[in-house]
């Protein structure tokens, strides 16, 4: 009963007329006076940890080292007596702040450690699950890490998961651009569409759609579309986006042109002779249609190519 009254002394939760009894007894007893180091070696270590917001990972490292040290204490210790008394503890915390602080630092309230703990030690025992910090629907993503407890069970796997989220905001927010353009390159053929479409009508609109020499930004991510994409729909979407640009911008142009000359389907090669028609006068320009004139493989885009030629030749 001493050794409970250190540890209600050292977190001030002995009543007062019991704290001189205490006192004359821990200068007699030895027993008495290391299971006070015990609680401050506890302690010291602990205090040094992080009390606000700790992350999952801390957390799961305390519950796992406590695990850890409870196992390794003989069934009739101080650990055991504090399990024996926790119950009647929880009643106590509301009045002593700092216990319930330490306590939900090393995440013994943080979690279920409780009632996890009273299962793993039941009348049968069993091993332990793995702890998870977080069990929200994910997907286990990649393994990034794992530490071996020497000489032990233990092992700490740290990893990445992929949890489903949904965005909503204007397609002017930095946050949404940023998920189209990523959204332009997925897998899917519907999302490229939908992506580049919604990309192509900022453009448009004369939102954010500036040039930019890092590769980066909407205007490049719709001539990667138009160069590199397999599906036309999309490739169509990122003419339209670039309609705005053809005039000012050499790279747009180039892009075009390249298209005119090597895209595959007819359709987007029949949008970009219509889209070059502010600069036919170009002589880069020219050259390309005079060649789709008489060298493509669709007699429209051949057509439609002279005629271009022979408009800005009137307009000479
Ligand atoms: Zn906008």
């Amino acid at each position: 009963m001493a050794k409970d009254n250190v540890v209600l002394a050292y977190y001030g939760e002995l009543p007062d007329e019991l704290a001189g009894p205490l006192e004359q007894h821990l200068m007699a007893c030895e027993d008495c006076r290391t299971e006070l180091e015990t609680i401050q070696a506890m302690e010291s270590p602990l205090a040094s940890l992080p009390l606000v917001d700790p992350s999952p990972n801390l957390l799961a490292q305390s519950r796992m080292r406590l695990d850890d040290a409870l196992d390794s204490i003989p069934p009739y210790g101080f650990f055991s007596r504090l399990r024996t008394n926790f119950f009647i503890w929880m009643g106590h915390l509301q009045s002593a702040p700092a216990l319930a602080t330490l306590l939900v630092g090393v995440g013994f309230l943080g979690g279920n450690f409780i009632n996890r703990y009273q299962v793993a030690h039941e009348t049968h025992p069993r091993p332990a699950g793995p702890t998870l910090t977080n069990q929200a629907q994910s997907v286990i993503g990649n393994i990034t890490g794992i530490e071996h407890t020497p000489d032990s069970e233990l092992v700490q796997v740290h990893y990445n998961k992929i949890v489903p989220e949904t965005m909503e905001g204007s397609l002017d927010s930095p946050e949404i651009r940023e998920l189209l353009l990523k959204g332009a390159m997925a897998p899917a053929d519907g999302v490229r569409v939908n992506s580049v479409g919604l990309l192509a009508s900022e453009c448009k609109a004369g939102h954010e759609c500036a040039a930019r020499d890092d590769g980066k930004g909407v205007r490049n991510a719709l001539l990667v579309a138009l160069r590199y994409d397999k599906d036309p729909g999309v490739r169509l979407k990122a003419l339209e986006g670039l309609e705005p640009y053809v005039t000012q911008d050499q790279k747009v142009r180039d892009a075009l042109l390249d298209t005119l000359s090597t895209d595959p389907d007819s359709q987007v090669r029949i949008a970009t002779v219509s889209l070059l028609e502010p600069v036919h006068r170009d002589s880069s320009v020219r050259r390309v249609l005079r060649t789709a004139s008489t060298q493509d493989d669709n007699p429209y885009i051949r057509t439609v190519s002279y005629n271009a030629l022979q408009g800005s030749d009137s307009i000479q």
